[in-house]
């Protein structure tokens, strides 16, 4: 890790936090991250490895962000030896700095390893802020809505062809690169390939505004669908600068969905109501979704309203949207 010069923390990831930093050699920007990966005796276990191999080749894409390296970082009483100046000032006890999240933290005094991106100046929830509030609140231009959903689901579709389902696609980890106008998918978690047993997420705090609804039920047999969904909240939240689904619990989010599109019947969704968290609703007739979308043509309408289809396996997939009109005026040459 002395080959960067950790500069300060731009936010917290779900393992923790993630620190811009700078290539001492290259002078190149870049994001580190503490990963949960342990290493133990026998050095990488096999199944990290397996993961970082996974994280290296999803992050080809363009549209993926970039994993320049992986490092390893000594047990704490290492670098302390190596770094005594980090090793003043408060908190002194021995291994005190635990918990902190910085590289001298490794937990428990074990070597952890450390995922080294390139850096993106901002993500798209700072960027939808920045259109919502502040000194010029303004939509974000149409055309950019278009261009950042397209770049999102060539994203999704490349991680999908892999075998790989995001499961926590949201603004905050979708990277934007302002002046070049790219979006790129982050915070591919690691461990969330489809081989890997859902069960340990399904505790994982998150933001629950882009949870799908079979997600929400408690269904165990989910797929590419419960991304298609967080991605027509994400859309409909670029055109509204407000998002679609705000809810604070489980039960709430459920709500907000089903005010919006009705409540889903068997008829809609065969099997809804076999789902583990299914009860009786309140029952909703659908809304026009239109209306929550004011500013948003017939196409686009259209589009989301096919990623927000309640049967997960009649959502549209990534890759059938990216043929979707709604592209028809896109310079795809661009991609
Ligand atoms: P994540 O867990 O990947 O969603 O990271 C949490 C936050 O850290 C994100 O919302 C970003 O603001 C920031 N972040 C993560 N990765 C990067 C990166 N490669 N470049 C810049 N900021 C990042």
């Amino acid at each position: 890790m002395e080959k960067y010069e950790k500069l300060e923390k731009v936010g917290e990831g779900t393992y923790g936090k993630v620190y811009k930093a700078k290539d001492k050699a290259t002078g190149q920007l870049v994001a580190l991250k503490k990963t949960r990966l342990e290493m133990d005796e026998e050095g990488v276990p096999p199944t990290a490895l397996r993961e970082v191999s996974l994280l290296q080749l999803l992050s080809q894409s363009l549209y993926v962000v970039r994993l320049l390296s992986v490092e390893h970082v000594d047990s704490p009483s290492k670098r302390k030896a190596a770094a005594p100046a980090e090793a003043g000032g408060a908190g002194a006890g021995g291994g005190g700095d635990q918990g902190q999240g910085g590289p001298a933290a490794a937990a428990g005094g074990k070597p952890m390893l450390y995922l080294v991106f390139e850096y993106l100046d901002t993500d798209l929830k700072k960027f939808i802020d920045s259109h919502r509030k502040g000194p010029s609140p303004r939509p974000v231009p149409p055309a950019l809505v278009q261009n950042f959903l397209y770049q999102l689901l060539k994203g999704v579709a490349h991680c999908h062809s892999h075998g790989v389902l995001h499961r926590d696609l949201k603004p905050q980890n979708l990277l934007v690169d302002k002046e070049k106008g790219i979006l790129k998918i982050a915070d591919l978690g690691l461990g969330r390939a489809f081989t890997v047993p859902l069960k340990s997420y399904t505790h994982e705090v998150v933001t629950l505004w882009y949870r799908a609804p079979e997600v929400l039920l408690g269904s165990s047999h989910y797929s590419i669908g419960v991304d298609m969904w967080s991605v027509g909240c994400i859309f409909a939240e670029m055109v509204r600068r407000q998002a679609l689904f705000p809810g604070d619990s489980e039960f709430q989010q459920l709500l907000h969905i089903f005010r919006l599109l009705g409540t889903p019947t068997e008829k809609q969704w065969p099997g809804v109501t076999a789902l583990r968290d299914w009860h009786v609703f309140p029952q909703w007739e659908p809304q026009n979704l239109a209306r929550a979308v004011p500013s948003l043509g017939p196409d686009g309408v259209d589009l989301l309203s096919k990623m927000l289809i309640y049967d997960p396996a009649e959502r549209i997939s990534a890759k059938a949207a990216l043929d979707h009109p709604f592209f028809d005026s896109l310079d795809k040459s661009q991609f």
